[in-house]
């Protein structure tokens, strides 16, 4: 049997986390589990070196599952009393994995949504690497000279800064978007799905316009005739009439975005289908390497009322489909058809709970968390 690797996280989800392995895994799987502790003062503790044993470790076993993790800003240093500022866990993961994120929402059918039209989930998948998260910025102090230069000689001015600013430089490699692009186009055709990609190539003629090349080049060297085979299509458009087409469709496509358009595009679509907690994630990699987490983050304020003794309605559905989601993906690996059963089973039971008005604030409901992981257990 297979390993999973599993990442514990911080806050409310850290207590979301406990409660789901010891009330919904435990009691009826035998599971096979590597631990690591990214709770922010265990990567402390480790000068953040739990963080990259937890994503070899993913490499290794091929499933990962993870809670969410704080991402250290100023006041978390005070906060936590830091040695340093940690990167991002997610971040670190993501650049040893070279993978893609492909974020899709939990569909619940009593759950209405904000734009009605939308009938089928859309899944955002978002390149992760690069550009404003690998950037180098400067704030410029006062007047001066601002060059793009390359070691081939290329030089050109970006700026003369008549008075302080700001500047940033980024970048993105070939490898990455065409291992992003061949990622997009075989989890669209797993899904029986059409395949939209997005970006501002006419604007950035150079840079957006590459991953608007690479894009076409793999599609039509690799996938165009399974595309034609299956009846799904690869479509390409600006962000802007893209993102105007995705409020008029029904849903049910994959939408690739470049990291940031990703990033902020993720959030609206989670919204409008119901709750950021009915969002999950999942990074890929080019060679099928998975690690499952939900798209919220640690719920900071409602941890804070945990910690006064009130009992918080915090959402545990995305991160229990997480879990799903890896038991899934392990089962099917390993051909363990009796891993995979209890995952569906286990997101059957969540969605009956809540089809039967049981559910959290953040749906419109009143129950506790408590109340809600219970009713889940019972139909289990
Ligand atoms: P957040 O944890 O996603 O929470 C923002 C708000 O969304 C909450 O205050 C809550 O609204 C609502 N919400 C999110 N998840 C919910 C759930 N499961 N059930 C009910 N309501 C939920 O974002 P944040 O407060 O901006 O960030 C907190 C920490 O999480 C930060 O330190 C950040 O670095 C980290 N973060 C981690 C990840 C990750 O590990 N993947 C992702 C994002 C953020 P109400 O308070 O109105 O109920
Ligand atoms: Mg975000």
């Amino acid at each position: 049997m297979g390993r999973i690797v599993e990442l514990d996280g911080d806050e409310m989800t850290r207590i979301l986390w406990g409660r789901i392995k010891e009330e919904l895994l435990l009691p009826y799987l035998n599971l096979d589990l590597e631990y690591y502790d990214l709770g922010l003062e265990n990567r402390d503790a480790t000068d953040d070196a739990v963080t990259l044993q937890a994503a070899r470790a993913i490499r290794r076993h091929g499933v990962g599952v993870k809670c969410a993790t704080i991402t250290p800003n100023a006041d978390r240093l005070v906060e936590y009393g830091l040695k340093r500022m940690y990167p991002s866990p997610n971040a670190t993961i993501r650049s040893l994995l070279d993978g893609t994120i492909f974020r899709a929402p939990i569909v619940v059918p009593t759950i209405p949504r904000l734009v009605p039209g939308w009938k089928r989930p859309i899944t955002i998948a978002r390149h992760a690497h690069g550009d404003v998260y690998m950037g180098t910025e400067y704030r410029v102090p006062g007047p001066g000279k601002a060059e793009l230069l390359f070691s081939d000689g290329f030089r050109r001015t970006v700026c003369d800064f008549p008075g302080p600013g700001v500047l940033s430089a980024m970048y993105n490699l070939d490898d990455s978007v065409q291992s992003f692009a061949r990622s997009c186009m075989s989890f669209a055709l797993s899904r029986h799905q059409d395949l939209w990609f997005s970006c501002k190539d006419t604007i950035s003629k150079q840079y957006d316009g590459r991953f608007r090349d690479i894009f076409r080049e793999t599609f039509q060297s690799e996938f165009q005739e399974r595309f034609e085979a299956s009846g799904i299509q690869y479509f390409y458009t600006l962000i802007d009439d893209a993102v105007a087409r995705v409020m008029r469709s029904e849903g049910g496509f994959v939408w690739a975005l470049k990291n940031y358009d990703g990033d902020v595009m993720s959030d609206m679509v989670a919204a409008a289908f119901g709750s950021l907690a009915l969002m999950t994630s999942i990074l890929v990699s080019p060679d099928g390497v998975r690690e499952y987490e939900a798209a919220h983050g640690t719920v900071t304020r409602h941890y804070r009322r945990h910690l006064q003794g009130e009992k918080t309605s915090t959402n545990p559905v995305a991160t229990i489909f997480a879990w799903t989601g890896a038991l899934a993906r392990r089962g099917e690996l390993d051909g363990n058809q009796g891993m995979a059963g209890f995952a569906a089973r286990l997101e059957e039971a969540v969605l009956d709970t809540i089809k039967s008005g049981i559910s959290t604030r953040d749906l419109g409901g009143s129950a506790d968390t408590d109340t809600f992981l219970t009713a889940v257990r019972s139909r289990l």
